[in-house]
């Protein structure tokens, strides 16, 4: 069963009476602004945006929330930023903080759209929103006066559920300083249902630097924010939360989920929400080297693999399993091959767990009409284009041995321009070629019985009536056999003449692409 499914059924098992009122199920995701955001975040956005769509799908209600988290502490600089002049930051909430790029109110709009506009890209669109309006809204204060009234129960829950030890006079709560603006230097030192008092003190945490600042303020209306676990808890109730899942690290025992639900029932007596967890997505398992491109980041991913591409990526593999993309080696022509056989499956008429990936691995908009065309392989895609000598259009014509729709040639059109920013970007040596001009030096090398086989093939060669893919396979194999060669030391020779590499495409397809004349010059120039 697809898992988006499976997760789906949980949710109408455990809210049924929500959706029998015609109230929404509210799904949540919510991201911290603090730089840009990385590829892992995109594991995220599928879990909530699938199962909002598979609910949406089946006709229920479906309110799918997304959360930039702007008022988080900067608690640490990225590393493309200037460290000096982004250091006084540390311990400010983000939406305070300068943008290190012209044109957006603050830091955390940077980044928190750049977020939302790749999220959309990819038809995971959801209703954003930003932390600050819920705290200005007063819809956390009560979780904040909870939370003050009852702390103690707080540290119960955070030395049983995971086991570490706060100060009895904690308050999981930071003002922000009236004085400074500072965020995590502050520390509240008293409470009287109305009131807190603060202090603001570089002794509070090792990375922040306070004022010196004493103040008494109401903590309510985005005065102050709570500290994460804390915080999660109160955005469930203050959303009426039905699913919010999170990251795998999260879900460990004594994890932040575990604590989150603990203060959601015991502090704010509010029953959590239904969640599970998603798995890491890497990408491979090197360091880029920073002239190439960086998939790292999820705006990255969404120009390196078309939108419904992409979502297949994050679709195929359950969601509690790990996801690993190597953009360098073959991941990108494999994953266009896998859309490729699901294509196959459902337009031939099969109903099974990927039809069901392939339905949802397009966007919304497009469901009701995916149009059946001609899907040429990429890795060939990727060949021809670096073949300026060759017209795409008529090679996948011949491909397909009928003549191109418009939408075979949209297609065509779209894997031509994915594949060449895959070969600029990404792509290893081993997919990069050129058709040499002259003999290659790198030929030079033949051995006598290779030059033999390159004869006998040239032969049989100029008896073929048309340089027929299927035709020219068949004539390599009956000269491996005749000449005793293995099939490696044949290929090799091959690719060795045209290419200059020692291996290239499949022999048949990629000769049938070329001029007959060419073709045999070429071999008879080496024997
Ligand atoms: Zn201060």
């Amino acid at each position: 069963m697809f898992w988006a499914d499976k997760i789906a059924d949980e949710v109408v098992r455990k809210y049924q009476h929500v959706i029998d009122t015609g109230e929404p199920i509210i799904v949540r995701d919510e991201k911290t602004a603090s730089g840009q955001v990385h590829v892992g975040s995109l594991r995220s956005a599928a879990l909530h945006a699938i199962v909002a769509d598979v609910l949406n799908d089946r006709g229920i209600k479906v309110k799918f929330l997304f959360e930039i988290n702007d008022f988080d502490p900067m608690d640490g600089i990225p590393g493309y930023l200037d460290e000096a002049e982004y250091k006084k930051y540390m311990g400010h909430p983000l939406y305070s903080i300068p943008s290190p790029v012209e044109g957006y109110e603050n830091f955390a709009e940077l980044y928190g759209q750049e977020y939302v506009e790749v999220v959309g890209r990819i038809g995971f669109g959801a209703e954003v929103y930003r932390a600050t309006e819920l705290y200005r809204s007063g819809r956390m204060n009560d979780a904040i006066r909870a939370v003050l009234d009852k702390k103690e129960i707080i540290h119960k829950i955070y030395k049983e559920v995971s086991g570490s030890e706060r100060a009895a006079d904690w308050y999981p709560l930071n003002v922000v300083c009236e004085n400074c603006g500072n965020l995590s230097a502050t520390r509240i030192t008293g409470w009287d249902g109305e009131m807190v008092d603060y202090t603001c003190s570089s002794d509070t945490i090792e990375w922040a630097e306070g004022c010196g600042h004493n103040g008494r303020i109401s903590p309510f209306d985005g005065n102050a924010s709570l500290p994460w676990k804390p915080e999660w808890a109160a955005k469930f109730m203050a959303n009426g939360v039905h699913f919010e899942g999170g990251g795998k690290d999260h879900y460990s025992k004594g994890g932040a989920r575990q604590v989150a639900e603990a203060i959601s029932r015991e502090v704010l007596e509010h029953q959590p929400p239904y969640g599970v967890f998603n798995e890491f997505f890497l990408v491979g398992g090197k360091k880029m080297s920073s002239s190439k491109g960086n998939a790292a980041t999820a705006k990255e991913m969404t120009e390196l693999l078309p939108p419904h591409i992409l979502r297949l990526l994050l679709l195929k593999t359950p969601i509690n399993r790990q996801l690993d993309f190597d953009p360098e080696g073959d991941a990108v022509p494999v994953l266009f091959d896998t859309y490729d056989r699901l294509a196959q499956k459902v337009w031939s008429g099969v109903e099974d767990d990927d039809s069901q990936v392939f339905r949802f691995a397009h966007l919304p908009e497009e469901r009701a009409n995916i149009p059946k065309r001609f899907l040429p392989r990429f890795s060939q895609i990727a060949f021809l284009v670096q073949m300026p000598h060759m017209d795409i259009y008529e090679e996948v014509e011949k491909m397909k041995e009928a003549p191109l729709t418009e939408e075979d040639r949209a297609e065509i059109d779209l894997r031509s321009e994915y594949a060449k920013r895959w070969l600029a970007q990404y792509a290893e040596d081993r997919f990069i070629f050129a058709l040499q001009e002259a003999v290659p030096e790198t030929a030079l090398v033949l051995t006598d019985d290779q030059k033999n086989a390159i004869k006998l093939f040239a032969d049989k060669l100029e008896s073929l009536e048309t340089m027929d893919g299927q035709a020219i396979h068949e004539l390599t194999h009956q000269v491996k056999e005749e000449s005793e060669l293995s099939p490696k030391e044949f290929f090799t020779a091959l690719y060795l003449l045209f290419l200059g590499k020692e291996s290239g495409p499949k022999v048949g397809w990629f000769m049938s692409t070329l001029d007959k004349d060419f073709v045999l010059e070429r071999l008879r120039g080496v024997v």
